[in-house]
């Protein structure tokens, strides 16, 4: 059924860069018979589902939606497709993106742009964009995206679907290509709040292959559910309302705190004074971790290989054709801002910057248990507006990179609609907190 949905829809959505039709067939008879033996099956067997196309599968092509890697197929599994396998779920294929998760709109896919279902003319926000409007056309069941930025929540939020940042850690990164080592996390796309609960309890866990993952047992999320909020403390952070925000955007935000309050939350405004440095100290820190994790890219070990009569001519040729222009960019500014001299000037003042906005959030947390926000200033915007202005573009995650900065879980859901196209809200928790985050979702949901 899913891939004849993706054969209606596909030609004007364009999510997928790879569907794996042969792959998920095998999947879904492992499930069928293990039905038939009559053996038992985990809550994923059997349902189909597409991952972001920066997540190695063993055998599959993942490109990144770069040049550089258009022909790279990965000679193992990312923890995530391995964990998903063992849980009997069926992967359709690998969706598009924003060339190595660098974008908030899907339209740096160095292959083509992915259009939003709701409005084709509008872009599905980014980098996770694929992903979200596979699930939001019905091409996928679930999805998994990556969040470095807001990658998972401001996607899921301009496509109206449900997307969750787990806590830095929660979810291995081995066989994620690496963009901003620090930042980056894996987390489940989906139609609702309890499918969003069940997809990362598959994918939740300690991996010693990552040295980052933290090694605390997983909660059964699908348990946390409960339809009310009754003792849960929610807070606003006021300075997340900034200039340029959709008066539309703030209106919905308040009516989910009414909603909340409604079903027996106490609420209160707290203040995140850093918040308005979160950006700039963002953008120096994913730039420069982007600049030394992407060296790697050199025409030698794998990719693709430019001509060349010398080493560093090959070296020069293979970069140059391979990269887009954003993460070229990107590269640039994040060589500048490491090099001698002004790496004390721009890297560690923005690693200051980071302990001032988590120090933010622990005071916050000292008060409330969960934080609620708008996920992006607008709804989806059209596709062309911004692609030639990069900082409006990068403007779009003034909402979503604080919570990056300080490792914490954040979940996106619908909370509304204007002109035609959903509305995002943010509830975001303490560390290991998801548990919080999606019973106050659900509740609202
Ligand atoms: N839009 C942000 C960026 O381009 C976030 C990307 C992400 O989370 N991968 O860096």
């Amino acid at each position: 059924a899913v891939f004849d949905r993706i054969d209606a829809v596909e030609g004007k959505v364009r999510a997928y860069i790879t569907q794996t039709r042969d792959l998920a067939m095998a999947q879904a008879k492992a499930t069928d018979d293990k039905i038939a033996r009559g053996e038992a099956i985990a809550p994923l067997a059997g349902i189909p589902g597409a991952l972001k196309d920066n997540m190695c599968v063993k055998g599959v092509k993942t490109t990144c939606a770069s040049q550089i890697l258009a022909n790279f197929v990965p000679p193992y599994d990312s923890a995530v497709a391995e964990r998903l396998a063992a849980a009997n779920a069926v992967v359709t294929g690998k969706t598009n993106l924003d060339e190595f998760a660098m974008g908030s709109s899907c339209e740096n896919s160095s292959f083509f742009p992915t259009r939003n279902p709701w409005d084709t003319a509008a872009v599905p926000g980014g980098s996770s964009g694929g992903s979200a409007a596979a699930v939001a056309a019905a091409e996928a069941v679930w999805a998994l995206g990556s969040d470095t930025g807001g990658s998972i929540r401001q996607p899921a939020a301009y496509c109206g679907v449900v997307g969750l940042k787990p806590t830095y850690g929660r979810v291995s990164r081995y066989g994620l290509v690496a963009y901003a080592s620090s930042l980056d996390q894996i987390g489940p796309i989906a139609r609702d709040v309890t499918d969003c609960a069940l997809v990362l309890g598959a994918i939740a866990g300690h991996d010693g292959r990552d040295s980052t993952s933290i090694d605390a047992p997983v909660p059964d999320y699908a348990k946390a559910l409960v339809p009310d909020a009754r003792g849960l403390k929610i807070g606003l952070p006021k300075e997340y309302f900034v200039a340029g925000m959709d008066p539309a955007v703030e209106k919905a935000v308040y009516a989910a705190i009414d909603q909340l309050k409604a079903l027996g939350a106490e609420y209160k405004e707290v203040s995140m004074p850093h918040t308005e440095y979160a950006l700039a100290a963002y953008y120096l820190i994913a730039t420069a971790e982007a600049s030394s994790n992407l060296a790697r890219f050199d025409g030698v070990g794998f990719g693709h290989r430019g001509e060349g009569n010398d080493i560093i001519a090959m070296y020069k040729r293979s970069r140059t054709e391979g990269f887009g222009e954003e993460v070229r960019r990107r590269i640039m500014l994040g060589t500048y801002a490491l090099s001698s001299g002004y790496y004390d000037a721009y890297y560690l003042k923005a690693l200051k910057v980071r302990t001032l906005i988590k120090q933010d959030f622990d005071k916050a947390f000292g008060e409330v248990d969960v934080l609620v926000a708008p996920i992006a200033p607008t709804t989806a915007f059209k596709v062309g507006e911004k692609v030639d202005d990069p900082l409006a573009m990068y403007l779009q995650d003034v909402c979503t990179v604080p919570i990056n900065l300080a490792g914490l879980p954040a979940i996106s859901l619908p909370c509304g609609f204007v002109g035609g196209l959903p509305i995002g809200l943010q509830i975001i928790g303490r560390p290991l907190g998801e548990e919080t985050i999606l019973r106050a979702a659900y509740a609202f949901e």
